[in-house]
């Protein structure tokens, strides 16, 4: 956090950790922050710490393309990002932090008749479970996005698209600030440069946490680390379906002309969008290869440039300013995991791999009240543990991260 952060928002930092908290919570990410947050606000639940082993937000939530939208493949998934399309809609208003929130309209592109289905198929989903997307002919995909290349350099023509009015985005690091002021402010504390290095274990249970600062007694420990959840699980003898892959990113120097709304390509494994200071902002796939590194690739820039330039050539003519990258924690079916582990007094938030951003409000507010009520709320039932052992995987690539 720097001087202009801490006049942005009144973030008030505990002088100590204390000997026990009703919870503690294992990283200071928009996950972990934001469950406090509800914790706090919704259930009176304040004895509460998040421990940060660097500063708030300096992991995955930091590192985004801050792309907010609910048009996923699955309606289990289609129910639950919408609820988070809907806080993120009034999270300025609860909070009173103006969190740059921006609602933009989504174009998901179709370059083949296999593709055109695809997209068919994910507006007929959306719209029966809550989330507004229509399928929309070459002209309206025009009309929508003019800078679009329809011959797709010749190569990756384009067929069709569906489009999500609801897509959004905010900034990513002052959602992180607007939860951790709001948690601060009714007296959970926020501790920074604590990293937990250990589980205390009474028997099976989960009892509390070893950390740079400290032994730290806990009722109930929420790990929240991102790409780093397999390192804690295993410390509480938790095995978990879950992977470590890097994910790159990038922006360009500012586009002299206004970009309007967010366009996806599963087919070319790219997503492009303007940031507020009219920078392009460039994501992609997952790198193939499993690894916790956070090294920034040559090879990431020139195969998603050259895929991103077939479908908007005017970025040919823009610079590269910045290339970054982040260690997400990819689960096997391409769905978050959420809740009991089976170790008890040990839950997870996990799984939340390239699309984890949008989440951060209802992942927030359903482990909140998972952990007040001690019941999995029915929203986030179908992403529980157990689906892997009952053979109930809800497998959704509707990310364009994930191919
Ligand atoms: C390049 C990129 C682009 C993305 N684009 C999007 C997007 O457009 N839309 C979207 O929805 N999602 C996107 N995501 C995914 C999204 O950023 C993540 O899913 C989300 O931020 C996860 O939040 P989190 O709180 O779970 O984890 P994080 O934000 O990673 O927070 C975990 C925290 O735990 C801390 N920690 C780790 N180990 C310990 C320990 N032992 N002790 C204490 N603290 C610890 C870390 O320092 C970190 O701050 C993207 C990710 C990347 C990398």
């Amino acid at each position: 956090m720097n001087e202009f952060v801490e006049r942005l928002v009144d973030l008030r930092w505990p002088s100590a950790v204390k000997p026990a908290y009703d919870v503690v919570i294992i990283g200071g990410g928009g996950h972990g922050i934001s469950t406090a947050y509800y914790l706090a606000t919704r259930h009176g639940i304040t004895n509460v710490a998040v421990l940060e082993k660097s500063y708030i937000g300096s992991g995955n939530s930091g590192r985004n393309t801050t792309i907010i939208r609910a048009n996923y493949g699955i309606p289990e998934a289609v129910r639950f990002y919408q609820r988070s399309v809907d806080l993120y809609e009034s999270l300025e208003a609860e909070t009173g932090r103006d969190v740059m929130h921006h609602t933009k309209g989504l174009l998901w592109i179709a370059h083949s008749e296999a593709g055109v289905r695809q997209e068919r198929a994910r507006a007929e989903v959306n719209t029966a479970f809550g989330a507004r997307t229509e399928y929309v002919s070459p002209r309206q995909i025009q009309e929508i996005c003019p800078q679009l290349d329809m011959t797709g350099q010749g190569q990756w023509p384009i067929y069709g698209a569906s489009y999500h009015p609801a897509g959004a985005s905010a900034r990513h690091d002052r959602v992180v600030w607007a939860y951790a002021e709001g948690a601060m402010r009714l007296g959970v504390d926020i501790h920074q440069h604590t990293s937990v290095t250990g589980l205390q274990k009474s028997g099976d249970r989960i009892v509390g946490v070893e950390t740079t600062a400290g032994p730290i007694s806990a009722g109930i420990v929420l790990s929240a680390v991102g790409g780093h959840v397999t390192a804690i699980a295993a410390m509480a003898g938790v095995r978990l379906p879950i992977r470590t892959h890097q994910l790159q990113a990038f922006v360009t120097n500012r586009y002299a002309h206004t970009f309007a709304p967010i366009v996806a390509s599963s087919g070319l494994g790219v997503y492009a969008s303007q940031t507020a200071k009219g920078e392009m902002l460039i994501g992609a796939e997952i790198d193939r290869a499993p690894a916790y590194a956070y090294d920034a690739g040559h090879q990431f820039i020139r195969s998603c440039a050259f895929r991103s330039i077939a479908l908007l050539p005017f970025l040919r003519d823009l610079k590269l300013l910045r290339q970054w990258t982040g260690v997400c924690d990819m689960s096997t079916d391409y769905s978050p995991v959420m809740g009991f582990t089976g170790a008890p007094g040990f839950l997870v938030t996990t799984g939340w791999g390239t699309w984890g951003f949008k989440a951060i409000p209802v992942g927030g507010e359903q482990m909140a009240a998972l952990i007040a009520t001690g019941r999995t709320p029915e929203l986030i039932a179908p992403f529980s543990l157990d689906r892997f052992a009952n053979d109930r995987t809800m497998a959704d690539r509707g990310s364009a991260g994930t191919h």
